[in-house]
């Protein structure tokens, strides 16, 4: 065999070895690379898709009292001032700051029971009829680690089967609406007001004269969600 027929021979193996070499450097490489960031994609579709993140529900303190909780709140808002001649509700017995929200029924939920629910574990501190509201109920639960007291008013007394120092679930129904224009709701039409007080004294104002007092509660809307 010729000198240069030797030197070409070992030229090709150099190529061909570098050719595998180079092919075996991008599997073992660049493919696991390829392969771990699609995964990492897939990771990161899971947490920002919501169809299939079911922790952020797991992980909220707080259920909504009624359903329709936002969509619903369509007359009274949390520190709304209503006098007899701006309410969106005539004719009006009430005037100031409105220290809950309103939550309004579907018009076929007139004759039905509308249940409401506890919005956290809680314990029941209050039960009774109240002038304005008819039946109500507080809760005291805690929101970041401080006490704080949920009232339902306008509720139906006689379909609540728990007193005073009984604790309740989260999520656990605690009460129907009271039907509208009678005993149940002080002739309220039928609805739900909902107010959250900071601290654990028992506070059953519905309106408070002046705009600071209302330091001393939560938008619910803030803490609810
Ligand atoms: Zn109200």
């Amino acid at each position: 065999m010729s000198k240069t027929i030797k030197i070409i021979i070992i030229i090709i193996s150099i190529l061909i070895a570098a050719t595998i070499t180079s092919l075996a450097i991008y599997f073992v490489f660049f493919s696991d690379e390829t392969k771990t960031s699609q995964q990492n994609f897939k990771q990161n579709l899971n947490i920002i898709d919501p169809d299939t993140d079911t922790n952020s529900e797991a992980q909220s303190q707080f259920i909504t009292p009624i359903q329709n909780f936002t969509t619903n709140q369509t007359k009274k808002t949390f520190g709304q001032f209503i006098t007899a001649q701006n309410s969106p509700v005539q004719p009006e017995r009430f005037y100031g700051f409105h220290t809950g929200v309103d939550i309004e029924i579907n018009s076929d939920q007139i004759n039905q029971d509308v249940p409401v629910l506890a919005v956290e574990d809680s314990e029941v501190v209050y039960l009774g009829f109240v002038a304005g509201y008819g039946g109500v109920i507080i809760l005291q639960g805690q929101i970041d680690n401080q006490p704080a007291t949920f009232l339902y008013g306008h509720i139906k007394l006689s379909s609540v089967s728990l007193s005073v120092g009984d604790q309740v679930a989260r999520g656990q129904q605690i009460a129907v609406l009271g039907n509208e224009y009678s005993d149940e709701t002080d002739g309220e039409r039928k609805h739900l007001h909902f107010a959250i007080h900071k601290g654990s004294s028992i506070e059953l104002r519905g309106y408070v004269s002046n705009q600071s007092e209302l330091d001393s509660w939560y938008n619910p809307n803030e803490i609810i969600k």
